[in-house]
């Protein structure tokens, strides 16, 4: 199933509202021609935009989430379970393996957005671990690319909430035995996910226009009564701030990669 630039042949750009024609977007790896809104990406997409060709060798695809808590909400968690990978083709959140960015071997991992907000549940904290883990084994750079909104998964309570230390303690291993992460945030990179693996890279790149924080803004106000200023949670207020090192445009990501992987890896 197709994901990401929604379907039909023309497209309305939900920034500038501009109509435009769907290939148009597509063969600009799916960003709008008018204003260069970037349009949340599929896995699939993102792995062919960001990997050489045909050279992803995907990890631990037998990892399926399970549900301990026999949790309900508005429907039962195994039932959301099945409607997610109905509706995505995936098992869960992550995707993890390695692959080449203009040649050079890299471990690579992604949360993709479209499986329930991109959040993190045992199996997406468990292949991302793992990814470190092998990242540290084979003495490879660490890239991952985090789209998530929903930060830890609710549904798997406390088990979800582990996997942030869980990630942290394998990229803290990782980065003592002088590991090079860099971390990739794209639209919307939030919550528990933004407060372990996502904000912990030696370099953090961010996709202009990213929705990039903790808690959002209304949760921030009944919280402290704290007024943000405007765009306070985007890639660019970040960049300002120091909290990303640079905005790379989705076309510019591969070639910028491979880049800082030529200058930190001697
Ligand atoms: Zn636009």
């Amino acid at each position: 199933m197709k994901r990401g630039v929604p379907e039909g042949l023309w497209i309305r750009c939900p920034q500038c509202k501009a109509t435009i024609f769907r290939k148009d977007a597509e063969a600009r790896f799916n960003v709008c021609p008018e204003c260069d809104y970037h349009f949340k990406l599929p896995t699939r997409d993102r792995i062919r935009q960001l990997l050489d060709e045909e050279s992803f060798e995907e990890w631990f695809a037998d990892l399926k989430p399970k549900d301990p808590l026999g949790f309900t909400d508005r429907i039962l968690y195994n039932q959301r379970l099945q409607a997610e990978q109905a509706k995505t083709g995936m098992p869960d959140a992550a995707v993890v393996g390695k692959g080449f960015v203009r040649g050079r071997p890299v471990v690579f991992g992604i949360t993709d957005f479209a499986f329930m907000a991109g959040s993190m549940g045992s199996v997406v904290g468990e292949k991302l671990t793992r990814a470190a883990e092998e990242a540290t084994r084979l003495k490879l750079p660490l890239i991952l690319v985090s789209g998530s909104g929903g930060g830890a998964r609710m549904q798997e309570g406390i088990l979800s909430l582990m996997q942030m230390a869980k990630v942290s303690s394998a990229l803290a291993r990782y980065d003592r035995a002088g590991g090079l992460y860099i971390s990739i945030l794209t639209d919307p990179t939030m919550g528990g996910v933004a407060a372990s693996f996502a904000l912990q890279g030696d370099i953090t790149l961010a996709e202009p226009g990213a929705l990039i924080g903790f808690a959002g803004k209304r949760t921030i106000w009944n919280t402290v009564r704290l007024e943000l200023p405007e765009g306070f949670q985007t890639s660019e207020f970040l960049l300002k701030h120091g909290f990303v090192d640079r905005i790379v445009p989705r076309k510019d990501l591969r070639t910028e990669v491979a880049r800082i992987i030529d200058y930190c890896e001697p």
